[in-house]
């Protein structure tokens, strides 16, 4: 009886507020501003409305970045966030920082401009650590001047991480983009108000500790994001990730957590929406 079925699932559906053929979601990390898709960035976002991906949040990442980036946010409505990335804090100089604030300023009236990052620490690039560290407790300073939340990078720093947001005691909170620790870990994140931004690798058959992790955390403390266009699945052909993926990313949550994807895609759209005031 297909047809009572689907009349059933369309009632059930819209008693959540639902398409039938669609969970709600957002990418809360995606890099759609990057090159990778400058010759087809209008049928991905078509793609993207089709799978019932409604948004990405398109992180920053340095000065040469940003007039781009605000331009394909405003473009296609997309919240942004404006940040120096750790990788690109080549100096401790006040200047980049001053060129940071300045651009801030001059989007404060646009309201898709949701919070500060990425920014962060990334111990495996040493050369610059030192220049890491200065610059991104000036951007903790101004996430707390302005009461914006932050977009985390933090690579084998956690310590340093939890130390400093403990000191700063952001008003906002914030996520720990591409999360990939243990339960322990996770929950002195989420006991300070962060939430976990969980991507693609919680695909990878290896990621044991991460997918432990998963299956037992609480459901309001996550988001999903696909980073694109890093992190392509270890098993596609495809070189270039896309916000598409998170339909995967959902299903394995659910899997783990052994709910409904519809529960996970709800809560992660809801708690994305609540972190960055969308
Ligand atoms: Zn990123």
């Amino acid at each position: 009886m297909p047809t009572l079925i689907s009349n059933l699932e369309n009632a059930r559906a819209q008693c959540n507020g639902l398409s039938p053929t669609k969970l709600r979601m957002i990418d809360s990390h995606a890099h759609l501003d990057f090159p990778e898709f400058d010759d087809d960035r209008q049928h991905l976002f078509d793609e993207m409305k089709h799978a019932g991906i409604e948004t990405a949040i398109i992180p920053g990442v340095s000065p040469e970045h940003w007039d781009k980036q605000i331009a394909v946010a405003r473009q296609f409505s997309c919240p942004y966030a404006l940040g120096i990335h750790p990788w690109y804090c080549q100096s401790d100089s006040i200047t980049l920082f001053n060129d940071l604030k300045g651009t801030i300023s001059r989007c404060s009236h646009d309201e898709n401009l949701v919070a500060i990052g990425e920014c962060g620490l990334d111990k495996l690039r040493k050369s610059n650590w030192q220049a890491q560290l200065v610059q991104f407790e000036r951007q903790l300073e101004l996430a707390k001047e302005l009461e914006l939340p932050i977009i985390l990078h933090v690579v084998k720093a956690h310590n340093e991480m939890l130390t400093l947001l403990k000191h700063y005691g952001l008003p906002k909170g914030g996520v720990i983009h591409g999360f990939y620790g243990g339960v322990e870990l996770a929950n002195e994140y989420i006991r300070l108000g962060y939430k976990l931004g969980i991507g693609g690798l919680i695909l990878n058959d290896r990621a044991v500790k991460l997918k432990k992790c998963i299956a037992s955390i609480s459901l309001n403390s996550i988001l999903i994001e696909t980073d694109s266009p890093s992190m392509a699945p270890a098993n596609s052909a495809e070189t270039r990730n896309t916000p598409l993926v998170l339909h995967s990313i959902v299903k394995e949550i659910a899997n783990l957590q052994k709910k409904t994807s519809v529960l996970i895609s709800e809560h992660a759209f809801l708690n994305t929406m609540q972190l960055f005031d969308l």
